[in-house]
């Protein structure tokens, strides 16, 4: 576990499930020549991937900044992507029933299958923040998108839910921001430290290799939003010097967005201010 510490918060970045995705669905319209020299695919063409939850510790109390992909899953479903589940509490500072708000970016399974055990029972003591949208989308999934929200693990959250609409400070300087793009209600978690921005950015950014403008996913349901919103935000985030924490690399990560003179964009690497247990 790694831990950032801010004027006001700490952040502790939690390992909650090492998981592998289809490379190709990953980079989208990116060719496998350019990809495959940035991440090495599996022999079924798969690229190791991980869930990475942060928890937040302010002085009013603990929020967790999703859950991630959990445990519980069947034989199959961890055939398919490789899944090796992992305790993201194993060394956090507090149990589940301390959080005090949880916040998630989206309700797919490898971003909040964590919440609920595998016999349907919610594992927390909070509310969980997302978005209107999100919420009729995950409830009402279509053919596109049915895989991606089992509905054994979305039902249970209904009554611990607290719905948001577009911007809003859901915590004491803990905002959201809905993007849209990888689904409609998809959001941002964006925390104001005095004069820092720390950005939970989901699956605008999945990992560090996923910086670049046109690295847009194939799993995006809107890739054109998507494309629009990174233009907007990609200026906030480095006008703000913002760190911005990735959901997805295998190994956990944290970084600074620049640009170069040819409009490249590139996430710099930002060292933890401590590690603990080595991961
Ligand atoms: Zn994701």
């Amino acid at each position: 576990m790694r831990v950032f510490k801010g004027k006001k918060v700490i952040i502790y970045q939690l390992n909650s499930g090492r998981f592998a995705l289809d490379g190709g669905a990953m980079f989208g319209i990116v060719p496998k020549v350019l990809w495959e020299k940035l991440i090495k695919p599996d022999e079924r063409n798969r690229i190791p991937m991980a869930t990475h939850p942060l928890l937040v510790k302010t002085h009013k109390g603990y929020v967790l900044i999703e859950s991630g992909l959990g445990s519980g899953w069947d034989d199959k479903f961890k055939d398919i992507y490789d899944v090796v589940e992992e305790d993201p509490f194993k060394d956090a500072p507090i149990g589940r029933e301390e959080v005090s708000l949880i916040i998630q970016t989206h309700l797919h399974f490898d971003h909040a299958g964590e919440l609920v055990s595998k016999d349907g029972e919610y594992k927390y003591r909070c509310q969980v923040v997302v978005q209107h949208f999100e919420w009729m989308d995950a409830l009402y999934p279509h053919e596109r998108s049915r895989a991606s929200y089992p509905q054994g693990r979305i039902k249970p959250l209904e009554s611990h839910l607290m719905l948001v609409s577009g911007y809003s400070e859901v915590w004491e300087d803990i905002f959201v921001l809905r993007t849209g793009g990888h689904t409609r209600g998809h959001q941002i978690i964006i925390i104001k430290d005095d004069d820092r921005m720390f950005v939970f950015v989901g699956d605008v950014i999945p990992t560090k290799h996923h910086a670049p403008l046109p690295y847009v996913m194939g799993y995006d349901l809107y890739p054109e939003e998507m494309l629009m919103i990174r233009k907007n935000l990609y200026g906030l985030f480095i006008k703000e010097n913002a760190v911005i924490f990735t959901p997805h690399d295998r190994e956990p990560f944290a970084g600074y967005l620049t640009v170069d003179e040819r409009g490249k964009y590139r996430l710099v690497e930002v060292e933890p201010d401590e590690v603990i247990n080595g991961s």
